[in-house]
């Protein structure tokens, strides 16, 4: 008994000190004599919450629910009176609380449990139709991407590339692997890819787009700059291959891009394919900066020494590549 009147005597003297000071709000008499509290007690609340909410629109221009305005709300229902004494006056303010703040929620959220139930039920109707009517294109797409938002997800990771590759429908090209492959260096990548889909600045294309001194190639000035001449049938670009040749071995090299392209469908199916990959995309590199030093700096590079940085540069990158997978694999 000593115990209960111990316990008691707190919570009564903090009750006291929270005093109703709002006169505007209904008082815990008027509460109980209100007919639209009969249901629930929460009428009174949800009404003083949405006259509050228009106040703070029209005051502070506000449309969404700010921290102070709850806290305003616990206070103003913590601070009204009730009846009833001590632990018990407040575990009934604590009740009226929490259901203030439920409707509070509902006002200015919504109801996200029952959004999520009609969610569901729509899904599932969705499904069940699909089944139903297979020949239906719209109710068919609609599964299909729920489809793809499976098939884009592994284990629980999920993979944005793939989604956006399946939802744009993806045509991958058989050339793109040997162009970014990893054994060429990334810089090479980009100005192969660019070869690839003729997408460089060549005289024949600026040409057209603005005034320029002539369309010759910068390197021979003999024939009109464009892509396949400048990297496969220029007399610069020919002296270049025989340089390579010469450590590379006797390999053939492409006339054109699409002769190119070609080569680069079959060009990472082993080692040997991809270290020749690799160089074609370096002596590629190289003709482009040697073809931007004559336009830029007047000067040519030698064959034979464009040839050693080829060398140089590739032999490092397999190196490098391969070395990082022989210390990986002993760790
Ligand atoms: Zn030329």
């Amino acid at each position: 008994m000593a115990k209960k009147k111990r316990v008691g005597r707190k919570p009564a003297s903090a009750a006291t000190e929270i005093v109703d000071q709002d006169p505007d709000l209904p008082s815990i008499q008027e509460e109980a004599t209100d007919p639209e509290l009969a249901e629930d007690g929460m009428m009174p609340v949800v009404k003083e919450n949405a006259r509050r909410q228009e106040q703070d629109k029209t005051q502070a221009n506000k449309d969404w629910v700010t921290p102070k305005r709850k806290a305003q709300l616990v206070m103003d229902c913590w601070n009204k009176e009730i009846a009833g004494n001590g632990l018990d006056k407040i575990m009934r303010k604590l009740f009226r609380v929490k259901h203030a703040l439920k409707a509070f929620q509902r006002a200015e959220v919504g109801d996200v449990r029952k959004d999520y139930k009609e969610a569901k039920e729509t899904f599932c109707n969705i499904q069940e139709a699909a089944a139903n009517f297979p020949n239906d294109v719209f109710i068919q797409q609609v599964n299909l991407d729920e489809a793809i938002l499976q098939q884009a997800a592994r284990g629980d990771k999920f993979s944005a590339k793939k989604c956006y590759n399946s939802l744009v429908g993806e045509t991958p090209f058989a050339y793109a692997n040997a162009i970014w492959d990893t054994l060429v260096l990334p810089k090479h990548r980009f100005i192969f890819w660019q070869i690839a889909n003729s997408h460089l600045l060549t005289r024949d294309y600026l040409h057209h787009i603005m005034v320029t001194p002539n369309n010759l190639c910068p390197v021979c000035e003999v024939e009109v700059e464009t892509h396949d001449h400048i990297f496969f049938n220029c007399y610069y670009t020919s002296q270049v291959f025989e340089a390579v040749n010469r450590w590379l071995g006797d390999i053939h090299w492409p006339r054109s891009t699409a002769e190119m392209l070609q080569l680069c469908n079959n060009a990472t199916k082993d080692l040997t394919q991809r270290i020749l990959n690799a160089v074609m995309a370096a002596v590629f590199y190289f003709l482009w900066k040697n073809r931007n030093k004559c336009v830029f700096d007047y000067s040519c590079m030698v064959p034979s020494k464009l040839s050693l940085e080829v060398r140089k540069i590739v032999q490092l990158r397999v190196v490098c590549k391969y070395s990082n997978q022989v210390e990986s694999n002993r760790f």
